[in-house]
């Protein structure tokens, strides 16, 4: 199979926080790998505009070295750095004031897609879209793209969205969630309504229930501080894990256009219902021998903000009616791991005696550490001794099917990025999404205010609190492992 590069318009992208982590971790190696890949057009251009005071050459430096310590072995692929290099520039901006604003305009050349990305702190988002407008730097047909997180409840998701409307049109704008951008969520809806044999059977009839595990090994250390103000609620069940539950639980769009899929994904939100009291965990990770807490990490000794979570949701529609979806998320766990698991129910007889067990297909879609998927079918334990059973995995790796090429898919960002300049928002939330899932997640935290309640503590490297697994086991169901 021979990979195809899809070229795009020539364009001008302008990252605001173009020397902040992100940008050095993410944006700017992501864009390498695309100009590798001979996706830019050759008057293509990128320039960081961020507060510290350094010319081009300085920040070409920058990236250089950042593309050395964020790629591995990449760079040596891809000989042509100083060719990437050469595309960009740099221009010292204010956010909040005048200066540089003048330079950037002159910088800007005559490309036909303008993109501005949002790397800096959201509290700038306003001022930047603001000076973007005013300075008439943003014709019509300009993107600007805005990075999580997108408010901290509803109340202010719902001013972001009114500054932005002051000065940009819905459909200039793109809120990014890089989960969307990951190669195997964009599988899964090819699984889902590219293949007749999945979708009659992805309802309540025949799935018992899904879960949604994303689970860290790290702590909050370096940035405990600002998680401590967000929390596992707002920083990841909010948007990744919703949206990842809205692309399992939709309906089939009409056509795999952005505001179809969009207008499908709302009404998952918005079909969720309120979350039961007892059907929620919180939880902090304790101390490990000379590993802090969660609160050492935090700085707060008293700090009652959960960096793990665990829910049973219900979606109350005639698909889903009666199939739990459970989600769970936390820092300081066994693995890093990412996975969607969609739990068929057992067959409604079992023609095979008792000692054959009883067994169910389960769907696994991965997405972190490795992307891909599973299909778990039971089959016949091969040799004599009479029918017993077992589950193995039908294979669905795709790089055996598809050769090399399948394992060097661009990153979620690259592509991502890429659909910006192609003008497709399809993998990017509408205003009105981000105001659905506030709408249903504020009462949540709204509530554990109220109460004051305190998350349970967990042993670093475990699964969580024992109560999550109670949450399940109550249900007679059990979580999935968490493995890499
Ligand atoms: P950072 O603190 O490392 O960088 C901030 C950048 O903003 C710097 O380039 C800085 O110069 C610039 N900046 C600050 N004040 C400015 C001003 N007044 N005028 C012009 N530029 C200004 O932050 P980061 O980690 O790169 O995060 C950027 C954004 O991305 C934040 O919204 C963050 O929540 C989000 N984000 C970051 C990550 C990550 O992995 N770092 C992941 C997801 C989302």
């Amino acid at each position: 199979m021979v990979s195809r590069v899809i070229p795009v318009d020539p364009f001008d992208l302008v990252i605001f926080g173009g020397t902040g982590d992100l940008a050095r971790r993410k944006i700017l190696p992501g864009l390498f790998r695309r100009h590798c890949a001979g996706q830019m057009p050759e008057t293509a251009q990128v320039i960081g505009a961020a507060r510290s005071d350094m010319d081009s050459a300085a920040y070409r430096q920058m990236v250089r070295d950042a593309i050395h310590e964020f790629d591995g072995e990449r760079p040596d692929d891809c000989p042509d750095l100083a060719g990437f290099l050469e595309r960009l520039h740099y221009v010292a901006v204010d956010a909040q004031g005048e200066g540089g604003w003048q330079e950037l305009k002159d910088l800007l050349r005559k490309n036909t897609v303008k993109a501005f990305y949002f790397s800096v702190a959201p509290s700038l988002f306003g001022d930047i879209a603001e000076r973007l407008k005013n300075k008439g730097l943003a014709r019509r047909d300009a993107r600007i793209v805005l990075e999580k997180p997108f408010g901290r409840d509803l109340d202010s998701a719902k001013a972001l969205n009114k500054t932005l409307a002051t000065y940009f049109h819905e459909d200039q704008i793109y809120r990014i969630d890089h989960y969307l951008g990951k190669e195997t969520v964009q599988n899964l809806m090819a699984v889902r309504f590219g293949n007749m044999l999945f979708e009659p059977l992805w309802n309540s009839q025949y799935v018992d229930h899904i879960q949604i595990t994303v689970a860290e090994t790290v702590g909050v250390g370096g940035r405990g501080g600002y998680y401590d103000k967000s929390g596992a609620m707002r920083d990841m069940v909010q948007n990744h894990l919703m949206q990842l539950l809205c692309l399992i639980a939709m309906e089939p769009p009409s056509r795999f256009e952005p505001d179809a899929v969009r207008d499908e994904k709302l009404k998952v939100i918005r079909a969720l219902e309120p979350v039961q009291t007892q059907d929620i965990v919180r939880g902090q990770y304790a101390a490990d021998g000379d590993q802090p807490s969660y609160r050492d990490d935090a700085e707060d000794p008293r700090s009652t903000t959960e960096c793990f979570v665990a829910m049973k949701c219900h979606i109350s529609n005639w698909r889903w009616a009666g199939t739990p979806f459970y989600l769970r998320t936390g820092k300081r766990l066994k693995e890093r791991t990412s996975e969607i698991a969609v739990v068929f129910k057992e067959t409604p007889h079992s023609i095979f005696d008792a000692d054959a067990g009883r067994h169910r297909n389960i769907l696994i879609i991965h997405l972190q550490p490795k992307e891909g998927m599973e299909l778990g079918v039971t089959i016949k334990e091969p040799g004599p001794g009479g029918m017993r059973l077992v589950d193995v995995p039908l294979d669905m790796s795709f790089s055996d099917a598809l050769g090399p090429d399948a394992e060097d898919v661009p990153d979620a960002y690259e592509r991502l990025i890429m659909d910006v300049i192609r003008g497709n928002q399809t993998l990017f939330m509408r205003g009105d999404e981000v105001e659905a899932a506030w709408a249903w997640t504020d009462p949540i935290i709204e509530g554990w205010e109220e109460r004051g309640e305190v998350p349970k503590l967990y042993d670093a490297g475990s699964t969580g609190p024992e109560d999550a697994l109670m949450l399940m086991h109550r249900d007679g169901r059990k979580w999935r492992e968490i493995r890499s």
